[in-house]
């Protein structure tokens, strides 16, 4: 059946059809197991900087078409977060659809493991949502195009977490003249492996720090150690804020949560966070919201998978991901002084990369 065809047929699939078709992707691998109940999707967006990388998410989709799309924003998100990190790699990601708190098992890491290795190296995979190094172990039984081992670099989180956290005082020395986040309202939305690291930051600098969850256990764990208050998941975009740090999924500021949000800055680990990238960019630098864009600043967790394939030392990615500070902070001169938004400027530096090194070939 023709492309055409299907999305007649099925209308709700035309967008992700859509997708599939015009955002440039070298491939896409199906990956299903009924018997160890593997159903997975690895995209590969771009090698063109090097092997794709990028993690693995575990998530309950209410759909494959939901699923699909996510790994296809993903993974051609990693190609612009690699390119503009000046990174030797390319981009890709991979989804498995399932409750990670229920359905993860050593087989299906395995089998998950043996479609990763058939992919001969042009896709390397990491943890992402819902996957810890832990279940890496497992995958790792069956090919060695894993990053992000326990006993190697590691769970990247903690290298994220701080980008995020130099992305974040980037944003703040722009908008307020200092870095200084002390005294700042700042509401972190997922308090799972960056958020709470992120969490971790803010609070030795002395922000005044509000978290959401939807998970109770972890929402009152990290709520207790840090001291921050507590926030409904519904309610999040509704808190009196200076800073949103989105770190749970993407997609959270759109049409409805913009007018709903009084802060001045986003940034935060989630990527993706723009539904639409141009109209809700565009929307938020006419609001004067500073956007810090989400490929940059969660860029430390890829230098951390890096580092563990080039071995690079743990001092060097901490200043690889230090430098974040200028990288953002550029973006969002470059942006205010063009009149454009960030995550254009952004895409437009990483695009230029790609294309230097397309005529070098
Ligand atoms: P994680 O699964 O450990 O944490 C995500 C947390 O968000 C969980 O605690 C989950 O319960 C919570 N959550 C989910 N939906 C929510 C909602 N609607 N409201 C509030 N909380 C919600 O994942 P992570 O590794 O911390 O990653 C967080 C985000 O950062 C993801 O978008 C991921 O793609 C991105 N990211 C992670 C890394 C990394 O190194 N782990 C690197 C780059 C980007």
């Amino acid at each position: 059946m023709e492309v055409k065809e299907i999305s007649k047929k099925h209308p709700e699939n035309s967008t992700v059809l859509a997708d599939l078709f015009s955002m440039g992707h070298e491939r896409i691998l199906i990956c299903q197991d009924e018997q160890v109940g593997l159903k997975a999707i690895i995209a590969i967006h771009s090698t063109t900087c090097g092997p794709s990388l990028g993690g693995t998410r575990m998530w309950n989709y209410n759909n494959e078409a939901e699923a699909l799309r996510d790994v296809l924003r993903l993974s051609r998100g990693m190609t612009y977060k690699n390119s503009i990190s000046n990174l030797k790699l390319g981009g890709g990601k991979a989804v498995i659809i399932g409750d990670s708190r229920k359905d993860k098992s050593e087989a299906l890491f395995r089998r998950f493991g043996q479609f990763v290795e058939s992919l001969g190296g042009s896709y390397i995979t990491a943890e992402d949502v819902g996957i810890s190094p832990d279940d890496m172990i497992h995958v790792a039984k069956e090919t060695d195009y894993v990053t992000g081992l326990p006993g190697k670099s590691g769970d990247p989180s903690p290298v994220t977490a701080f980008g995020v956290y130099m992305g974040m005082k980037a944003a703040a020395k722009f908008k307020y003249g200092s870095d200084s986040l002390t005294g700042k309202k700042i509401t972190v939305q997922g308090v799972g492996h960056v958020g709470e690291y992120l969490v971790e930051y803010l609070s030795k600098e002395g922000a005044i720090i509000t978290i959401t969850d939807i998970h109770d256990d972890i929402l009152n764990k990290v709520s207790k150690k840090y001291n921050c208050s507590i926030v409904s998941p519904e309610m999040v975009y509704d808190v009196d804020m200076d800073i949103y740090a989105p770190c749970a999924l993407g997609s959270t500021v759109n049409s409805n949560t913009i007018s709903r949000m009084n802060c001045s800055i986003i940034a935060g680990a989630a990527n993706n966070q723009l539904e639409d990238e141009f109209v809700h960019g565009k929307e938020l630098m006419n609001k004067g919201v500073i956007y810090a864009p989400d490929y940059i600043i969660n860029a430390g967790g890829v230098m951390n998978c890096y580092a563990e394939v080039h071995q690079i030392s743990a001092e060097e990615v901490m200043k690889m991901a230090e430098n974040i500070y200028h990288t953002t902070l550029d973006v969002i001169k470059t942006s205010q002084k063009d009149n454009t938004p960030t995550f254009l400027v952004a895409n437009r530096k990483a695009e230029e990369r790609l294309s230097m090194i397309n005529a070098n070939k």
